[in-house]
């Protein structure tokens, strides 16, 4: 998929959206990608899923590993298109990312990497430590949007399908909490996991 075509599709379902946001990263922005209103979508997602697979298929993944919540589905997609496995990490109960529900990867696994959107990449780095804590090998890391300017550091080889600059702020220096508005909170990283 071209740039153009994925950034038309997130315009149409209405998923950049306006406002004032506190993002998963803490960072403050006026814009906010919504993936899920794309991913509501299956075919959409199957589309975007196949386009990340594309990407990465010369790897070789074994198996695709996503951050909980925003990544499974993306994740799962990659994975249908790559013909392998797709599990996720999730916080446990200290609020660390982890594989649960029996998932395991094998020795040396190679292991895709798929989130929906970076801002700073600290979820996939943190999926990234899981998988090699885990015994697997991250061979590399995708996501639908990046919007860190070019500042996403893995250390695997990385691409998105979408680079989107858009300003993000320290809460301290965010234009909009000095005129007085309250962030939204958007994403999923505040929930807890449930015992
Ligand atoms: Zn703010």
């Amino acid at each position: 998929m071209k740039r153009e075509e994925i950034l038309k599709l997130l315009e149409d379902v209405g998923a950049v959206r306006q406002g004032h946001f506190e993002l998963s990263s803490g960072l403050h922005s006026a814009t906010y990608i919504q993936c899920a209103l794309v991913l509501q979508h299956p075919p959409f997602a199957e589309q975007l899923g196949r386009a990340l697979a594309d990407e990465f298929r010369d790897l070789k993944p074994a198996c695709v590993v996503s951050p909980a919540l925003g990544g499974v589905i993306i994740g799962h997609e990659a994975g249908r298109a790559l013909g392998v496995r797709a599990i996720f990490v999730e916080r446990d109960r200290s609020g660390q990312m982890a594989l649960r529900r029996g998932f395991e990867l094998n020795p040396g696994e190679r292991v895709l990497v798929v989130e929906d959107v970076w801002t700073t990449g600290g979820s996939t780095r943190e999926t990234i430590g899981v998988v090699e804590q885990s015994g697997g090998l991250a061979v590399a890391a995708g996501a639908i949007i990046d919007r860190s300017n070019g500042k996403v550091d893995l250390n695997v080889p990385a691409r998105a399908l979408l680079d989107l600059s858009v300003p993000s702020y320290e809460a301290g220096d965010c234009p909009q909490c000095r005129a007085g508005t309250i962030a939204q909170r958007p994403g999923s990283r505040h929930l807890r996991a449930t015992p």
